[in-house]
């Protein structure tokens, strides 16, 4: 009954999401989860939160969060925005931030939310390409574009640029809004936070789903100029009040605290991610080089798609973009050393199959 669709939904392309199996044999590799629970506390401030106080709404601002934030980033409480995942952040950085005159630049490989994003929002965009080593070149976004938007590190390639080109960046379009999704950047990168002080077109947005463990909670930040997050508290509170419940605010407030656990984790992640490129060259993969907790990697006998397929067989997803230039790649989320074990094992069985 598309006849009561309004006009632009017909035209939207939806994000598809990494599979989330029903069942839970499989071994996870496909969508970034942390293999590591949460923080201890995080956790307790949920069960915390339990109780009758839930029959009121939460506060709006999320205070205690952004105070959390701020404080963890020596920034101050109004440069900080925070939503219902990153995802959610994104989206009201698109609509309120990075609909310009001119088109949006982003890479031609990056998430793929950001034309997504554009089709819901009808912004004009341009790609720019990576170029042949999968590296973004901040020198090929000059003033013919408007806003501009990456990852950093990456995604999917994992490639990490040094916080140094971003700035440089920043003094060379002082007119261009630059928006760094920083998703990846706990596991080996450096934040272009400490940027935001003295660059008022730079919107840094990070979230709780990776380095924190806590995708299924959804939180994520933005941290800016008060001016910049001036205009995502509009449309917040033009379209939902309080995208943040009170157990999700108390949960993300600990979290942010307990940089221990965050620098175990991490720590941990980026000593098997070292491994397990390391076992993937030695089976004859190209492996770019991560910082995120992921691996992007293709073998040159071997077809990705069909890959995928036999991990499959064998419990294991891996995620595989049907995308030109990369679709002879697979990502694959850095697990615990078991699962990366597990993962090389079926590697082994399959390559001696043929
Ligand atoms: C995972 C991811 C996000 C979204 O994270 P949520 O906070 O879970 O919505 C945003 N950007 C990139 C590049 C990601 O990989």
């Amino acid at each position: 009954m598309t006849q009561f669709w309004s006009s632009i939904v017909h035209e939207l392309t939806p994000y598809v999401p990494g599979e989330q199996p029903r069942i839970d044999k499989l071994i996870k590799l496909n969508t970034n989860e942390n293999p590591y629970p949460p923080s201890r506390n995080a956790l307790a401030a949920i069960r915390d939160s339990a109780d009758e106080s839930l029959r009121l709404y939460p506060d709006p601002d999320a205070t205690s969060l952004k105070s959390a934030i701020a404080r963890h980033y020596k920034i101050q409480t109004n440069q900080v925005f925070v939503g219902n995942g990153s995802d959610e952040v994104l989206a009201h950085v698109f609509m309120g931030l990075l609909k310009q005159d001119k088109p949006l630049l982003f890479p031609d490989i990056t998430y793929s939310f950001y034309p997504t994003y554009c089709r819901l929002y009808q912004i004009d965009w341009r790609t720019v390409p990576l170029n042949d080593r999968f590296e973004i070149n901040l020198d090929d976004y000059d003033d013919r574009g408007g806003a501009i938007i990456f990852p950093n590190p990456n995604a999917p390639t994992g490639r990490l640029l040094p916080v140094l080109a971003i700035e440089q960046l920043l003094q060379r379009l002082p007119n261009r809004l630059v928006v760094v999704d920083e998703a990846y950047i706990d596991f080996g990168g450096t934040s272009a936070i400490p940027l935001t002080r003295d660059h008022d077109n730079l919107l840094v947005i990070q979230t709780l789903s990776k380095s924190r463990s806590l995708a299924g909670l959804r939180v994520g930040y933005a941290v800016g100029h008060p001016n910049l997050i001036t205009a995502l508290e509009r449309v917040k509170n033009s379209f939902n009040s309080y995208p943040l419940g009170r157990s999700a605010i108390a949960a993300a407030t600990a979290a942010i605290e307990d940089d221990n656990w965050l620098q175990e984790t991490r720590r941990r992640v980026m000593d098997t991610r070292h491994h397990l490129s390391r076992a993937l060259t030695e089976r004859g993969f190209e492996v770019l080089p991560s910082a995120g907790n992921f691996v992007f990697a293709r073998h040159p006998q071997h077809d990705a798609a069909k890959l995928a397929q036999s991990l499959r067989e064998h419990a294991i997803l891996v995620r595989h973009f049907n995308q030109p230039r990369i679709e002879q790649f697979l990502r694959i989320t850095v697990g615990t050393d078991d699962q990366c074990e597990a993962l090389l094992n079926a590697l082994d069985a399959i390559f001696s199959a043929q």
